[in-house]
Parts: structure tokens; C-alpha cells; sequence
């Protein structure tokens, strides 16, 4: 889906998003941009990250203690992996959460459209670091 008029700004914004590899939030993606176009505020970021949203573009994700980050669109599912040390964000797939989905929706009677699962815990640098 696109986005019309795709504004240099705009532009500015995916293309950082992309670039990060995503899971950015609104002030950190505004301090990268803001480093290659000045003219661009806070406002403008928060502006179009809502409309990338609607459009599909880009996906919310509640990582960090319920934080907002966002990261591109893509097809597949996927879910997260926090570490408390280092603040990285890790993505993984499991074919059990489509199980536990399916079992959810037989058991609740609920149909399921989004999962998302973050887990916090420590990366291996962060283990290592703490021995
Ligand atoms: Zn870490
Ligand atoms: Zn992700």
C-alpha cells in the first residue's frame, strides 16, 4: 500500500525504519531523522506514524514495558524477545503460538487477530556479563 503524496519527509521516516531494522520509538526514530533533515518535529513523526499505521506500513508493537515501537510490515508473524541488560530487541517464530492460538479460539470461542508476545529476560552478552 502507498502513501500519497510520499513526501521527502516521509520518505526520511520509512527509510530509517527500515534501515534501523525497527522496533525504534517516536522520539528515538525523530532524533535519526532529525539528524538528516532538521526541518522535521515531533509532530511530524507522531503525525505519520499514525497514518503509516492505518495504511499498513508499519506495525505498533508494545515492547519495553508497554513503550510503543514500530517496525515495517511484513508478512509472517513474528514475536519478541527483550533483554533488560542491553535493551536489544531479538525477534523469534515458534509454530507453538499458532498452536496456542488455534487452541485459544476453540476453548474461548474468540477469534484471534493479533498476538503479541514480548518476553524480557537477559541475551547472552547480558548472561555472560553478569558471571
Ligand atoms: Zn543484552
Ligand atoms: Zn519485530
Amino acid at each position: 500500500m502507498m502513501i500519497r503524496p510520499l513526501t521527502t519527509q516521509r520518505k526520511l521516516l520509512l527509510d530509517t525504519i527500515r534501515e534501523v531494522g525497527g522496533h525504534l520509538d517516536a522520539k528515538e526514530l525523530y532524533r535519526r531523522a532529525s539528524e538528516k533533515d532538521e526541518s522535521i518535529s515531533l509532530a511530524t513523526v507522531y503525525r505519520n506514524l499514525r497514518l503509516f499505521k492505518e495504511h499498513g506500513i508499519i506495525e505498533e508493537r508494545h515492547l519495553r514495558r508497554g513503550c510503543c515501537c514500530y517496525e515495517m510490515r511484513r508478512s509472517g508473524e513474528h514475536q519478541h524477545l527483550v533483554c533488560r541488560g542491553c535493551g536489544q530487541v531479538m525477534e523469534f517464530e515458534s509454530p507453538l503460538i499458532g498452536k496456542l492460538v488455534a487452541e485459544v479460539e476453540r476453548k474461548n470461542g474468540f477469534s484471534v487477530d493479533k498476538v503479541e508476545l514480548c518476553i524480557e529476560g537477559y541475551c547472552r552478552n547480558c548472561t555472560e556479563d553478569k558471571r
